[in-house]
C-alpha cells in the first residue's frame, strides 16, 4: 500500500486538492486590553457529490453494524434497532454538514506573533482560544458580528 504523500509541484509549493474546496472567512482576534487583530477561520468546503458520498458513508457503517449486531444473542432486541435507525439520521446530519472547520490564523493581539491554531469539527464562531506562543486568552470572532 502506498503512503498518502503531500504532492509537490516543481517549486516545492504544496497543491491543494481540486475536489475540496478550501474557504477563508474573515475573523477578528480580540484580546483583553490589546488592539484588535485580523484573522481567517479556514473551513474545508464539501460539494453536492462529497455530501451524498459522505452520507452513505456513515448510513452503511451503522446498517453494516446492524447487521452484525444481529448475531449477538438478547442484545440485538436494541442494537438491530438502533443502528437501522442510526444509518438514515447520522446519513442525513452528514449530508447537511457543508463546512468543517479547519483552523484559525492570525497575529495575536499580545504578543504580535502568527499563529495557526486547528479547530474541532464542531467549532462554531465564536469561539475562545489560547494564543500558543504568550498562552494569552484569545477570542475570535466572525468580521460581520462586530458590525
Ligand atoms: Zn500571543
Amino acid at each position: 500500500m502506498r503512503a498518502a504523500v503531500n504532492t509537490l509541484t516543481p517549486e516545492n509549493k504544496p497543491v491543494q486538492p481540486r475536489s475540496i474546496e478550501h474557504i477563508q472567512r474573515p475573523v477578528t482576534i480580540h484580546a483583553r486590553n490589546e488592539t484588535t487583530q485580523a484573522g481567517v477561520f479556514l473551513e474545508k468546503h464539501f460539494t453536492s457529490s462529497q455530501r451524498i458520498r459522505r452520507a452513505s458513508q456513515v448510513w452503511a457503517i451503522m446498517w453494516l453494524l446492524a447487521l452484525a449486531s444481529a448475531f449477538i444473542p438478547i442484545a440485538h432486541f436494541l442494537l438491530v434497532p438502533v443502528f437501522v435507525i442510526a444509518g438514515p439520521t447520522l446519513g442525513y446530519l452528514r449530508y447537511q454538514q457543508q463546512h468543517i472547520p479547519q483552523a484559525v490564523e492570525g497575529q495575536c493581539p499580545s504578543c504580535q506573533q502568527h499563529f495557526r491554531l486547528p479547530l474541532d469539527q464542531r467549532t462554531t464562531l465564536p469561539y475562545r482560544d489560547v494564543c500558543p506562543h504568550c498562552d494569552k486568552h484569545l477570542q475570535i470572532r466572525a468580521l460581520d458580528h462586530d458590525a
